[in-house]
């Protein structure tokens, strides 16, 4: 089953569970939290998929930070000029 990240909307106020990132695993099918079980403050989802949306952040940081940003915006030019 996914793991989903939620955080307190205002994580002052949360509590020790909230006030910080904390993991929920649920299936697909369950409604996402919108209160803390522990203190019932609202939290939100934090935009991450599991694994697979983590790992492709990861690709395009590297991808960005080796210089490959450039090289993909040439071959997308040279790419259109053959039309
Ligand atoms: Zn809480």
């Amino acid at each position: 089953m996914p793991v989903y990240v939620y955080q307190a909307v205002e994580p002052e106020k949360g509590c020790a569970k909230c006030a910080g990132e904390f993991e929920v695993t649920q299936s697909i099918r369950d409604e996402r939290l919108s209160v803390c079980p522990d203190c019932g403050r609202p939290v939100q989802r934090l935009i991450q998929a599991p694994a697979l949306g983590r790992s492709k952040f990861d690709l395009d940081y590297r991808a960005k930070r080796a210089g490959f940003t450039k090289l993909k915006k040439v071959d997308k030019g040279a790419y259109e000029k053959l039309y």
